[in-house]
């Protein structure tokens, strides 16, 4: 018998939904040797659109989910350079519409309400499927080997493959350079990696649903008399668990790492479908509580269709026992129908249906000795209406892909990895919490009248849902106190409502810290993105398109009016004490080619920042006050003896000669008087904030030693 075969591998992510793709693309634009497999064929996803003859002219996607795009994981998007893509081909929700029972138990629309909170985004939510979501992942991590130097290891999905055993060598795990894990993987084949019902219905996704079993035992058993069972043997650095929520790698983490909550009576079904009807909001997105038939929620989507999300109230009548059988597609089509009456509504094409329980479940621990790590569903679930689950998930894989690739690449401490625990299992217990609430006003009857105590009021309902839109946008996130994020620890809160952000600067103006120098870049949230004018060419910029995801730290610099000569001279020894003393600790590392923003459309240009941590001054003074070359010191503009200066590191807040004034002072929250210093982490979030004076510099060198390593 031939021998096994065995190789090495940084990272290996086991699943390739939304957590794995987006820590694929991190780790391919950190040029880390990963490996990422997946046990469905591709088949599952892609070119299987032939039974649509008869509405041809429409281009529809074959695909599996659709999945709501927040703001957030729009501007993390973006930070890829594919947020362009999504926002261009999604469908983008505006306006959401309520609809409840009037007194003759008639629904009716009681209010139109703006979808999104203006102002916190350049975003805004948007419908796409996830067909086109994985392609774009899938072009964006090629796109990070542009150049004819390609690495050997460039990351692609292994698909049909599945690991069926990991051991931990635990002697071996505080030693850097070892890889202590151990895992066998096997290969399928495309019957085995194909779901029985996606074998015979197409459009019937229930597979994919909680209501399904967990298949991997049965591919094991099925492909067990096999004689052309391939085996590899894998040791790795580091795995990380993407496998959704039956997770493979989760559950042989042990029982500390079993899930808890619980499962409700709810039963939803869904539809996408390219609906026929009179009913007048079918492009908006609504929610609709009927007297007595349950609930829909309707989202429109792009080609014409919606998905609808319906409250299936026949298949557990009175919260008993559901019985599966009765879970049809025109089951749930009848039931959307009921609650949607009197209006009449129809379809000819149904793209995909499935159905599942509502619950809420989050693990106690996401990783094992920072060896193993846990993401997305593989370790919280709850029910999809809210939109969180692709995002959640995504995110938490945005927290952990550059710690991991930095840690690889010898720059972090290894100990910044416990930071992934402790804020995302924060985020997971809140969306747990948002999920609980949020579900149980949406599925709960409606209420006759205020003295019926066990309906749910809809002005309570509404006002929930307009409380949420900061946490739902995903641009409410504010982690703990860390190494990474650092902030008196009373203000650790944990709220999801649109009150945080004004008791959060109301608290910290008490506390007299830094933290009233930049009153929005709070610490431990995402540093918000305003316009800003390059001083050397005029053209205006959104902040976040000169930060983007390739493994940097920012060091923001808010001089206010460098005109003057006193803030000048100021910056200038800034400039000094950083190009020698804090930035020669901490020299560039060889980052993958294609880490350039928007890498698949610019042309390759090699990194000329230095050290690991850029330099972006945003200053006050006009324009024609200050020659950059001549007035400021090189580490704002640093020199390439190949390219020449930079001339993309310093900025102006004042009007635009076309797009208007950002106001960017006013909306960090900085006064120009004052000025500030803000570290932004490699994920976009704030670190510390900072005096811009001598006492200032000093804080920026401490939080650089508890996170970074020197050379
Ligand atoms: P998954 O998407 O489940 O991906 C896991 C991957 O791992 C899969 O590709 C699987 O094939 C693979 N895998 C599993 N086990 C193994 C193994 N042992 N070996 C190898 N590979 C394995 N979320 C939103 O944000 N917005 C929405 O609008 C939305 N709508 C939804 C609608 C429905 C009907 C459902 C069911 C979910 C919806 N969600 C939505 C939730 C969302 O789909 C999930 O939260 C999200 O897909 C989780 O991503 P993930 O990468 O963690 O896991």
């Amino acid at each position: 018998m031939a021998p096994i075969p065995q190789s090495n591998v940084d990272v290996l992510i086991v699943g390739a939904g939304p957590a794995g793709l987006m820590l694929a693309l991190w780790l391919s634009r950190l040029g880390v040797v990963t490996r990422i497999i997946d046990k469905r064929t591709d088949k599952v996803f892609s070119g299987q659109a032939d039974g649509l003859a008869s509405l041809d002219k429409m281009t529809f996607s074959p695909t599996k989910l659709c999945f709501r795009f927040q703001a957030r994981s729009l501007e993390i998007l973006d930070s890829f350079g594919i947020g362009d893509r999504v926002w261009k081909e999604a469908n983008q929700m505006f306006e959401v519409s309520f609809w409840n029972p009037n007194p003759d138990g008639r629904i009716q629309r009681n209010s139109r309400v703006s979808n999104n909170v203006a102002g916190l985004s350049r975003f805004t939510e948007c419908v796409l499927h996830q067909g086109r979501m994985e392609k774009f992942f899938l072009d964006g991590i090629a796109a990070s080997y542009p150049h004819p130097a390609t690495p050997t290891h460039q990351i692609k999905v292994e698909r049909m493959v599945i690991p069926t055993s990991l051991s931990i060598d635990e002697t071996r795990v505080d030693d850097e350079d070892a890889y202590p894990l151990t895992i066998t993987l096997q290969n399928l084949t495309e019957e085995e990696a194909t779901p029985t019902q996606r074998l015979s219905n197409l459009s019937d996704g229930l597979f994919r649903s909680n209501l399904a079993n967990d298949d991997i035992p049965q591919m094991i058993e099925n492909s067990g008399g096999r004689k052309d069972v391939r085996e590899e043997i894998i040791r790795a650095k580091y795995v990380v668990g993407c496998d959704g929520a039956h997770s493979w790698t989760r559950k042989n983490l042990g029982k500390d790492f079993e899930m808890h909550g619980e499962m409700t009576d709810y039963i939803w079904g869904v539809l996408d479908i390219v609906p026929i009807t009179n009913f007048p909001d079918i492009r908006n997105r609504c929610m609709i509580h009927s007297e007595s038939s349950g609930s829909l929620m309707i989202i429109p989507r792009e080609n014409k269709m919606v998905r609808l999300y319906i409250q299936l109230t026949e298949v557990s009548p009175n919260g008993g026992r559901i019985d599966r059988s009765l879970i049809t597609q025109e089951a749930i089509f009848k039931a959307a129908q009921k609650i949607i009456s009197p209006y009449k509504l129809d379809y000819h094409y149904c793209d995909w249906w499935t159905a599942y329980q509502i619950g809420q479940r989050v693990g106690d621990k996401f990783d094992k000795l920072n060896r193993v790590f846990l993401a997305g569903d593989a370790v919280h679930t709850h029910s999809p209406k809210a939109g969180q689950g692709m995002n959640v998930s995504m995110q938490d894989t945005y927290n952990l892909g550059w710690k991991l690739g930095l840690v690889c690449k010898k720059v972090l401490r290894r100990e910044v990895l416990s930071t992934y625990e402790l804020e995302r299992k924060q985020i997971a217990k809140e969306l747990i919490a948002f999920d609980h609430k949020f579900s149980r006003l949406f599925s709960g009857r409606p209420a006759k009248d205020i003295l019926d105590e066990t309906g749910v009021s809809m002005e309570e309902f509404s006002n929930a849902f307009n409380m949420s839109h900061l946490f739902t946008s995903g641009l409410g996130v504010n982690y703990q106190p860390s190494p990474l994020v650092s902030k008196p620890a009373e203000h650790r809160i944990v709220k999801t409502d649109l009150e945080v952000k004004a008791d959060q600067v109301a608290a910290y103006d008490s506390a007299q810290s830094t933290l009233y120098l930049a009153k929005n870049c709070i610490p431990g949230m995402r540093f918000p993105s305003f316009q800003v004018i390059a001083h050397s060419s005029a053209q205006h910029w959104q902040l976040h398109h000169k930060m983007p995801s390739d493994g940097r730290f920012r060091l923001v610099v808010f001089s206010g009016d460098i005109s003057q000569p006193t803030r000048q001279s100021l910056v200038n020894d800034l400039g000094s004490w950083l190009s020698t003393d804090l930035l020669p600790k901490y020299p560039t590392i060889a980052l993958s080619p294609g880490s350039e923003p928007h890498a698949g459309t610019m042309k390759f240009m090699p990194d000329r920042s230095p050290s690991i941590i850029d330099v972006l001054l945003i200053h006050t003074a006009k324009r024609s006050d200050v020659e950059m070359l001549r007035d400021l010191h090189h580490v704002y503009h640093p020199f390439d003896p190949k390219l020449g200066w930079d001339y993309d590191k310093v900025f102006v807040d004042e009007e635009s000669y076309h797009h208007g004034n950002g106001r960017a002072y006013e909306g960090y929250g900085v006064d120009p008087e004052e000025g500030a210093l803000v570290i932004v982490r490699p994920d976009g979030y704030v670190g510390l904030l900072a005096s811009l004076e001598r006492k200032g510099w000093e804080e920026v060198a401490k939080w650089f030693r508890g996170v970074l390593r020197t050379v």
